[in-house]
């Protein structure tokens, strides 16, 4: 099924003043890209719910349009109706819908287990008035008993009433083909959106892999490891590899692209520039 195209941005939020300061380069910067909406993530690496907030509250004052992103693992309907509406009132209409994960040491799951619970508690809560974006694993969840069962469980998320899903980053790009064919055969035509990881470093894109479960190709891995210290190398090798990957995904009908763009300006603006996005 065909979609019209959108391109989106990824951002934590900082915690510190020197990354609030950070940030706001970069966003000024990206915006002049025009994307869709800059999503912000919620709970990642520790960051608190007002962290996130805050953000959301800066990037809507400048115009822009934030999608916060909010998990419901641990959480209440109360506290998750009244962020909703905190939302609301600062014009927010986009929202990233998720289970989460328990941070370390809780261990109450709270009056949520699953993210298409909190799909469907949004839309008796707030009707049509956000657009829900929810998560899709090409590449399976890392706690999935099985690749049916994920796929399944992320088909009873989309019907619950998502308008559009972002996917895990990963390299193959067949993987993420098989699972837009399983997801026609089963009745989903929402656009699913390639997550995109640039590559910049080894040693956080493998941490970040290990624990998302998202697979670096060994071809891809080796040449890594072999540029040892050698950050130019890295980054030039990063960029002509994941630029070859947005290319093969937009000639072949991907709905657009979100970039996780770790706070980051250059590989996003790079990867952009050279997939001529907008022009
Ligand atoms: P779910 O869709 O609920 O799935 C979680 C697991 O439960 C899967 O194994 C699934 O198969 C299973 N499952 C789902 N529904 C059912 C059901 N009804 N019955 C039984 N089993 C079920 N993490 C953060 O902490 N903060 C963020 O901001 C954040 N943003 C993200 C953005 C994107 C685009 C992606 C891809 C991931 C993001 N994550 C974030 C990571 C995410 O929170 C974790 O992957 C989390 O473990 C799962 O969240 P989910 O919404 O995909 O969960």
């Amino acid at each position: 099924m065909k979609h019209e195209k959108s391109f989106s941005c990824e951002f934590f939020p900082p915690k510190t003043e020197k990354g609030a300061e950070n940030l706001r380069t970069t966003l000024a910067e990206l915006a002049t890209l025009n994307p869709a909406y800059f999503s912000v993530t919620f709970g990642a690496g520790g960051s608190t719910q007002e962290g996130t907030f805050d953000t959301v509250k800066e990037i809507q004052k400048k115009g822009l349009s934030a999608a916060p992103h909010l998990s419901c693992i641990g959480s209440t309907e109360d506290n998750i109706r009244a962020l909703l509406k905190s939302y609301i009132d600062i014009g927010v209409n986009r929202i990233v819908a998720l289970r989460g994960d328990m941070p370390s040491g809780m261990r109450e799951t709270g009056e949520f287990r699953y993210a298409n619970e909190l799909v469907e508690f949004i839309r008796s809560e707030t009707g049509d008035h956000f657009h829900i974006e929810v998560a899709a694993y090409p590449e399976f969840h890392p706690q999935a008993p099985s690749a049916q069962v994920d796929m399944e469980n992320f088909v009873r998320k989309a019907k619950a009433g998502a308008n559009a899903a972002i996917t895990q980053y990963f390299y193959n790009a067949d993987g993420y083909y098989r699972f837009i064919d399983d997801c026609e055969k089963l009745g989903v035509e929402i656009p699913i959106i390639p997550g995109i990881m640039p590559i910049t470093n080894y040693s956080n894109l493998k941490r970040f892999s290990d624990m998302c479960g998202a697979e670096i190709p060994r071809w891809i891995e080796k040449r890594l490891i072999g540029y040892g210290d050698d950050k130019a190398s890295i980054v030039a090798f990063g960029e002509e590899v994941v630029t070859e990957l947005c290319r093969k995904l937009l000639d072949n009908d991907a709905p657009g692209l979100h970039f996780y763009t770790m706070n980051q300006t250059g590989p996003t603006r790079t990867l952009w520039h050279n997939l001529s996005i907008g022009c």
